[in-house]
């Protein structure tokens, strides 16, 4: 097989011989096509995907996907406080600076007290610390697992209209095409949306009617569907993204006689393939009709992530609230050892103590 990206990237070395993940790895993508040459996946991934993954880094930690390779990377947001917190794929919200706190006391020691995301981190800080007031460790470091208390209140946002998110997009709905046996001259419009040649958005938003059958309400599922349809002459995709991303593409005009249909539907907080499926029927007016979007579909996506937020942020509070019930357990037998006592009730009254400390239950 040719590399599908042929003619967009330098250096494009022809032959398809790489693995590509058609929804990206970052989101929680699973299926692998061999469509790319090495050259012409890489830079996809750097030029395109990683956009994507940035603006969906949040979503993929507070959904609870799981990668195939590697953890979703920390994600800094100011909330509404204006301070900047970490949300953490283990169900953590941490501050996202360190803070250091330096003591002397009456026999002159200084103690160092440092708050950081890894105690690595926080070894750094005390040697820089040491080292610049050319002082030397009395003691050990001692490392303590602190939750801090961050409530879920800040907004999020997208910017569809960002040229790596919005190519990404049609890729994965091209090279899910062009993978499945659909030849290149079929899916023009998205391949001259991709090489820059065409400025014009080949894809709309699409909120309707669900076009999905059976959808798993609870999971934020991802979609991938194409359809070559022989009468209306048109090839074109319906992508999903988290369950409230819905956007049809238009790839090409279709030159074939054959009506043919590909789908692919995942759970991406297990990774496994859904077996649902998708009424997809679109006329050429209606597919051309999304491609210019009125305010009220736009507006229809907020409306569907505000309502579906709660439902797909479960698993992570789930792991949340593990977190937190760890934490004032180890901190109540922490503070027992210290008073000598060993009474059951006292140590679930700690627990209990602890626990309302964070905010978790307001
Ligand atoms: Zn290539």
């Amino acid at each position: 097989m040719i590399c599908g990206l042929k003619g967009i990237f330098e250096k494009c070395s022809l032959e398809a011989t790489s693995e590509e993940h058609i929804i990206p790895n970052a989101i929680g993508g699973r299926l692998k096509r061999v469509c790319l040459c090495r050259n012409c996946n890489t830079k996809a991934g750097d030029q395109w995907d990683s956009g994507l993954a940035k603006q969906l880094n949040l979503l993929s930690i507070l959904f609870s996907v799981a990668r195939e390779r590697g953890d979703s990377p920390n994600e800094m947001i100011l909330n509404n406080e204006l301070e900047k917190i970490l949300f953490r794929e283990d169900g953590t919200i941490i501050a996202s600076a360190p803070k250091t706190n330096i003591t002397e006391d009456n026999n002159g020691e200084i103690h160092i007290e440092v708050q950081s995301a890894s105690s690595k981190t926080a070894k750094q800080i005390i040697s820089g610390f040491l080292k610049k007031e050319n002082l030397y460790a009395k003691s050990e470091i001692e490392y303590r697992e602190e939750l801090e208390s961050y409530s879920l209140d800040f907004s999020i946002s997208f910017d569809f209209t960002d040229e790596s998110f919005a190519r990404s997009l049609v890729k994965m709905a091209y090279l899910y095409a062009y993978s499945s046996g659909i030849e290149g001259r079929n899916l023009d419009s998205a391949f001259a949306y991709l090489d820059g040649e065409s400025k014009e958005h080949c894809f709309g938003p699409c909120y309707k009617e669900d076009l999905v059958i059976n959808r798993p309400e609870e999971v934020p599922i991802h979609v991938v569907v194409v359809k070559c349809c022989a009468i209306n002459k048109i090839v074109y995709g319906y992508l999903e993204l988290f369950g409230f991303i819905r956007v049809i593409v238009k790839l090409g005009d279709y030159i074939g006689r054959e009506n043919l249909m590909f789908k692919y539907f995942l759970d991406p907080t297990t990774g496994e393939e859904l077996n649902i499926d998708i009424n997809l029927d679109l006329t050429i007016e209606e597919v051309n009709a999304i491609l210019k979007p009125q305010r009220s579909e736009i507006e229809s996506f907020n409306i569907l992530l505000e309502s579906k937020f709660n439902l797909f942020i479960k698993k992570w509070n789930k792991k949340r609230l593990r977190k937190a019930i760890e934490w004032a357990s180890c901190k109540a037998s922490q503070e027992l050892n210290q008073s000598k006592e060993e009474n059951i009730q006292a140590y679930i009254f700690l627990v209990y103590k602890n626990l309302s400390s964070l905010n978790i239950f307001n």
